[in-house]
């Protein structure tokens, strides 16, 4: 059987789905593990068209092709893995902690006063805290903190900024007028009381 490498290197449509996968990684944000599972549910999808289809129950079958699928993308996310690097890599497979986060897919450390932390994990971190306490507002019949919606538009999602240490100051400056912090990214916000559910005694 040849090698995921072999099979990228000479089959065209083989190469395509893994470029495929190295470009929704880098775009999208989909993990590994996310590919793993769709392709998966591709398996089961397919399958479940051709009972339709042919009105046999083939249960086993799709389990039995899904093993099949999950050994190939397996294989090809081993080539995937292969192709990452310090310089190339995202640092999607992200271990947290109080002091910073693991990159396991480059087995780099960054501490939470490195640029890498700085730039994304911190701007992530406070656009959440914004978007909480907006969130707060709205619930607590005070409608949306206007400059919180802005400043999560100026971070937007992934998005990288030269001016990361300015975003971090102007944001870290307005949760301070609401007397929160970065810690508020982390705090979970009640679901609303539905109306019309039966009052708990
Ligand atoms: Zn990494």
């Amino acid at each position: 059987m040849k090698t995921p490498r072999e099979k990228y290197r000479n089959d065209p449509k083989y190469r395509y789905m893994v470029d495929s996968m190295v470009a929704a990684i880098h775009k999208c944000h989909y993990t590994p593990s996310e590919m793993r599972e769709a392709a998966v549910l591709a398996s089961i999808i397919y399958d479940e068209s051709r009972i339709r289809e042919y009105r046999i129950p083939m249960i086993p079958k799709s389990v039995e092709n899904a093993l099949e699928v999950m050994e190939e993308v397996d294989e090809a996310l081993a080539s995937v893995h292969q192709s990452i690097t310090k310089d190339n890599c995202i640092h999607d497979a992200r271990t947290r902690g109080t002091e910073g986060f693991f990159c396991r897919d480059c087995d780099q450390y960054f501490h939470k006063d490195s640029p890498t932390y700085r730039s994304g994990e911190l701007l992530s971190s406070l656009w959440m805290a914004l978007n909480n306490i907006s969130v707060g507002s709205f619930r607590a019949g005070k409608g949306d903190i206007r400059e919180a919606l802005d400043m999560k538009a100026k971070i937007g999602i992934g998005v990288a900024h030269d001016n990361y240490e300015d975003l971090i100051s102007e944001a870290e400056g307005l949760l301070a007028k609401y007397g929160r912090d970065v810690n508020e990214a982390y705090v979970v916000i009640e679901h609303m009381p539905v109306s019309g559910l039966k009052k708990r005694t």
